[in-house]
């Protein structure tokens, strides 16, 4: 039978409840379990895909095209795994299955409730990817903090589920924060207590704590967390600040946050984890022999989580070149013709970002003008792609009205333009070309040699694209279209004749690079980002 653990948060949020969800799901897989991870939201949103990323980060996406919490991509990133739209429930999600069943007359005249109508279909969906005994073990995250109002609904599913499928097939991990107190040299415990009464409040007892902390938890602590929360003393973890998230696993093997939950769960301790290319990948990460930096081109990159798949794809992409990838943030809106090139100054690589809207977009053209003519490496993702290509029809095509009708629906020269299909859509939840898609690339293509081959699935999220009428007149000028859509024809890919590295993806690979499977465009991106390093500091290759 699956078992399934649930990681609640205490006291703060942003403690890391994914990456702690992830570690031990790793950890887990190692022992050579099968297992996965969902995430509930709290929020009435039926998905995170309307939500502005200063709300909510970035929105991931999954291989099916469900519009996720960016957890899911440390799920992905830690499992090397795919995620579904069945890993990612909100509050929205479930009401709206409620309340269409109770029009469709399902509940045959009763009263509607939220116990036990919105607490059945929270436990229907935990259970769903259970199911078919596709896992061993099911964790799932409840988003939010204890004691907050709209995660009641959860914590009293979890409840009912524990007393109907027994103790030993259920595991609550709850991780709390252990403040330092500066000024009285000292750990305290107390807002753990506190978090670990109310929950016991609501029925539920955590097993086991794991304790974010920026100090060691000496023995004698841990004892006094274990008395007063109500735990055994092996059962309280501690979890010290890291310096990458991608230590959390090891971290977590190390206070045997493994052993403890498997003997909780009544599970075989399975073989030892075999993490050898896990730590190669962490050795890499932490000694690199070289460093480049990266421009990062974007509207929201003051937010650390708007980019946060670009930014752990550059950082596997670092590790698979053994060089430290720097990543200067520019933000679009305040790059302008004036000061392009001092802001891009002794860059090694651009990449500019995905986006909607026109707020900034000029300054993105102008930096991609800046990449193109200096031949330093430049990556352009989505929006990124597409507004290379205005910048190209304007500054080498003599369009200078070229645009997207995405910033400006009236131009006589709509180089990018909405894809047929998106033209009778009014709603905007879920409504993108959203998800995996084939592309075929052209033989010669750098792509594909970075690829390894011509056949290709990628991710999207997007309602425009590039528009086939101007197809020849870019490839005449050197722009060539290599990478398209089978079906449709629509155009996937950009390269630039005559640059070290000039791509544009319609694509997002970010959201496809794994700590054990680095993206290959990202990697070849920091090669080529180390290559322009080692030119400009005039140390040359062939030398060697
Ligand atoms: N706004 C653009 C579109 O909808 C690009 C989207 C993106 O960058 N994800 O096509």
């Amino acid at each position: 039978m699956t078992k399934y653990v649930f990681v609640t948060g205490g006291v703060t949020s942003s403690l890391g409840k994914g990456i702690i969800a992830a570690s031990l799901a790793k950890l887990l897989q190692a022992r050579g379990y099968t297992t996965t991870i969902q995430k509930f939201d709290p929020y009435i949103n039926v998905d995170p895909g309307t939500l502005n990323p200063y709300e909510h980060g970035e929105c991931y996406v999954t291989e099916d095209g469900a519009e996720t919490d960016l957890d899911l991509g440390h799920y992905e990133r830690f499992l090397n795994t795919y995620t579904s739209q069945a890993n990612n429930v909100t509050t929205g999600r479930i009401y709206q299955h409620v309340i269409n069943k109770e029009r469709e007359g399902a509940y045959l005249g009763r009263t509607v409730q939220v116990i036990p109508h919105i607490t059945d279909e929270i436990k229907r969906r935990i259970l769903l990817l259970g199911e078919n005994n596709n896992y061993d073990v099911v964790i799932t995250e409840l988003g939010g903090t204890v004691g907050d109002i709209e995660s009641l609904p959860y914590i009293e599913a979890v409840r009912q589920l524990k007393w109907e499928i027994g103790n030993e097939n259920c595991l609550i991990i709850h991780l709390t924060l252990i403040p330092y107190l500066k000024a009285a040299k000292e750990l305290k415990t107390k807002p753990t207590q506190h978090s670990v009464k109310l929950m016991s409040e609501h029925g539920l007892n955590p097993d086991i704590l794991v304790c974010r902390t920026e100090e060691p938890l000496y023995k004698e602590l841990k004892k006094k967390i274990a008395l007063f929360c109500n735990v055994t003393q092996d059962a309280v973890i501690e979890a010290l600040d890291a310096d990458t998230i991608y230590g959390v696993p090891l971290e977590m093997m190390r206070e045997k946050l493994d052993i403890i939950s498997l003997k909780k769960l009544d599970l075989p301790l399975g073989k030892e984890p075999d993490l050898s290319v896990w730590k190669e990948f962490l050795n890499k990460l932490r000694y690199p022999k070289s460093k480049v930096v990266v421009g990062l081109i974007g509207k929201y990159v003051e937010l650390q989580d708007a980019y946060k798949s670009i930014l752990e794809a550059l950082i596997h992409a670092g590790a698979m070149n053994e060089c430290k990838v720097e990543v200067r943030n520019i933000h679009s809106e305040y790059l302008t013709k004036e000061n392009v090139n001092e802001k891009m100054q002794n860059l090694d690589a651009v990449l500019v970002a995905p986006g909607f809207g026109s707020r900034g977009i000029e300054g993105k053209i102008d930096a991609i003008k800046y990449a193109r003519e200096n031949k330093i490496p430049f990556l352009g993702i989505c929006l990124g792609m597409q507004m290379a290509c205005v910048e190209y029809a304007r500054n080498v095509l003599g369009m200078p009205e070229a645009h997207s009708t995405e910033m400006n629906p009236n131009t006589v020269s709509g180089v990018i333009c909405m894809m047929e299909e998106q033209k009778a859509v009014t709603q905007k939840g879920g409504t993108m070309r959203l998800g995996s898609y084939e592309c075929n690339l052209a033989q010669d293509s750098l792509a594909s040699t970075i690829y390894g081959s011509t056949t290709i699935f990628e991710r999207h999220r997007h309602r425009y694209e590039f528009n086939n009428n101007y197809q020849e007149a870019f490839e005449d000028a050197g722009m060539i279209p290599v990478g398209k859509n089978p079906k449709t024809n629509l155009i996937e890919i950009m390269e630039l004749k005559n640059h070290p590295f000039y791509i544009g993806v319609q694509f997002h690979p970010e959201y496809k690079s794994t700590v054990e499977n680095p993206h290959p465009l990202f990697v070849a991106f920091i090669k080529a980002a180390k290559e322009e390093h080692d030119s400009k500091s005039g140390f040359s290759q062939r030398l060697f």
